[in-house]
Formats: structure tokens, C-alpha cells, sequence
């Protein structure tokens, strides 16, 4: 299978500091790959690189079978992109917005008006249509860009930091239409986030970055199967000492040997346990 995404020995140099470093992956189609990493891991330049909008230093990128740096414009036209900044105008109605983009991608008058109905609809803003933008909460401007991002039918949808700053349920709606477009649509999907349950809710392998480089990847289960699925918590002062099992079982079995259990508990091993074992440091 031809890949949806492929980057093959990636570097990115801003002012003689290498913040993407040697990144090789492939994407296939239909996938949901989360990248996670904290601040400053290089999550956004990736996005940012796969999405023709900076170039890299060095390495080669395909998306959607077309080369980033000699194909542009037609990765672009296959590709559909929700940036953290919200971009959408605030000034506009979410119609306008919507009808913005469709002429930009110079979709025909009919269609494009059926396809913003659909968007809409498909991101429950229809009721919103006409109001401007600057009235709508963080959560409906970030469905306007996913609507948005869709209209041109894209194959394959880049969100970055898709549910930052978005309280708890709101989010949750999001991760329903994400994952909705990927089984509804086959969407390929390339997410990026600090959030380790929007990876462990949302995607089918996940790719963890840490300073411009990907320290590990693999499905949920791969990782833990990998690096230990439970976990013995040992309280030392005001910090906690982690002890990886390679089973929950394994762990409470360990625990259960110990003559004081004072300050110890077994729990199942998560990505940030993983991250934590990997660089010693916690996500955020
Ligand atoms: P993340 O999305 O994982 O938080 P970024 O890709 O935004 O990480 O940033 C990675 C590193 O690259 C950071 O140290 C950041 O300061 C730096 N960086 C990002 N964009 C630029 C730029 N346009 N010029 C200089 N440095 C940049």
C-alpha cells in the first residue's frame, strides 16, 4: 500500500538549532496517527512541513503521493489542515467563512453551496449559518474549521492541538466528529497534541516526540506490551518511584511479596508512563 503520508529522514533548522531532527514515518490511508509530545517536541513544525507551509532543512516528504517541496499545490488541494491558531474570520458570518474557502479552491457555485449545507450540518453549526463568527464559543469555531478544512474533500486531515484550550466536554464532542469522519469517510488523519487520552481515545498508532525527535512509536497496545502493562507506585518522600510489569497481574503479584505496602499501589500502565520512562520527564 502506497503510504498517505511518508516522511524519510526529516530535519528542520531554525537559526542552527535543529528543532525536527532525523524524523522517518509513514502514514497509511484510512489511519488516525497521533503524534504527542510536550511543548517545544516539534509537533507543529512537522504539521507545518507536511502542509507546505514551511520547508525542511533536509529529508524528503510525500503526502498523498505528491513530493511537498516540488508539488505544492497539489498537496495541497488534497489535504485539508486545522492549525492551532484559529483561523477562521471573525468578522465573517460562518457562511461567508465556508463560502470564502470554497471560492479560494474554486469550487463550482451549486456545489459549493451544497457541500457548506453538508459541513454544517455534518459539524452541527446549521443554526449557526448566519451569525458572526466572533459570537461563537472555542468549541463551534473549532467545528467551523474542521468544516472548513473538509470542503475541497480532502483525502487526508491535519489538526494540530485540535482540543486545546477546550473544557472537557467540548472536547469530547470533537473527538466524536474526528473519529466519525475517520470511520464515516476513511479519513486519514495526522493529529498532533499534549493530550495522552486524545491519543489513547482517538488514534490507531501513536508517535511519541520528544526534542524534534520520535522516541518511539507503535500501536497503544505495542507500547505497552513493550515497556510494561502495569505499574507499582512506590511513594519516596514527596516523590512517586514507578516499576514497570509486564502485566497488572504481575504487578499486584509483586506488591502483594512486599512484608510493607505502605505508600505503594498498583494501577495499568498509561502513555505518559511511557513518556515519563523515556525521558524522564513528565508531558507537560
Ligand atoms: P510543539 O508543536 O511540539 O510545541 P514546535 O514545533 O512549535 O513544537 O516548536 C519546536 C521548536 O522550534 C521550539 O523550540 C520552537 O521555539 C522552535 N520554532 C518553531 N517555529 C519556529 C520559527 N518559525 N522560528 C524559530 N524557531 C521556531
Amino acid at each position: 500500500m502506497v503510504a498517505a503520508v511518508s516522511l524519510q529522514n526529516v530535519h528542520k533548522v531554525y537559526n542552527n538549532t535543529c528543532v525536527v531532527n532525523d524524523l522517518s514515518l509513514a502514514i497509511q490511508p484510512g489511519e488516525i496517527f497521533g503524534l504527542l509530545g510536550p511543548n517545544g517536541a516539534g509537533k507543529s513544525t512537522t504539521i507545518r512541513m507536511l502542509t507546505t507551509l514551511a520547508q525542511q532543512t533536509q529529508g524528503d516528504i510525500v503526502v498523498a503521493g505528491y513530493d511537498v517541496s516540488r508539488q505544492a499545490a497539489q498537496v495541497r488541494s488534497q489535504i485539508g489542515v486545522v492549525l492551532q491558531q484559529i483561523s477562521v474570520d471573525a468578522d465573517m458570518t460562518v457562511w461567508e467563512n465556508m463560502e470564502f474557502h470554497g471560492r479560494m479552491h474554486h469550487i463550482p457555485a451549486g456545489q459549493r453551496k451544497n457541500d457548506i449545507r453538508r459541513w454544517l450540518d455534518y459539524v452541527e453549526l446549521t443554526d449557526r449559518a448566519q451569525d458572526k463568527v466572533k459570537t461563537l464559543s472555542g468549541g463551534m469555531k473549532r467545528r467551523l474549521q474542521i468544516a472548513r478544512a473538509l470542503l475541497h474533500q480532502p483525502s487526508i486531515l491535519f489538526l494540530d492541538e485540535p482540543t486545546v484550550g477546550l473544557d472537557p466536554q467540548t472536547r469530547r464532542r470533537l473527538w466524536e466528529i474526528i473519529k466519525g469522519l475517520n470511520k464515516d469517510q476513511g479519513m486519514t488523519m495526522l493529529l498532533t497534541t499534549h493530550y495522552m487520552e486524545e491519543v489513547e481515545y482517538l488514534c490507531d498508532r501513536i508517535g511519541i516526540m520528544d526534542q524534534g525527535q520520535l522516541i518511539e512509536s507503535g500501536t497503544l497496545q505495542e507500547l505497552r506490551a513493550k515497556h510494561g502493562e502495569g505499574i507499582v507506585m512506590k511513594q519516596k518522600g514527596d516523590r512517586w518511584e514507578y516499576l514497570f510489569f509486564p502485566t497488572l497481574e504481575a504487578a499486584n503479584q509483586y506488591l502483594d511479596g512486599q512484608p510493607d505496602k505502605t505508600g505503594m499501589m498498583t494501577r495499568p500502565a498509561n502513555l505518559e508512563d511511557i513518556f515519563v520512562e523515556l525521558t524522564g520527564r513528565n508531558l507537560d
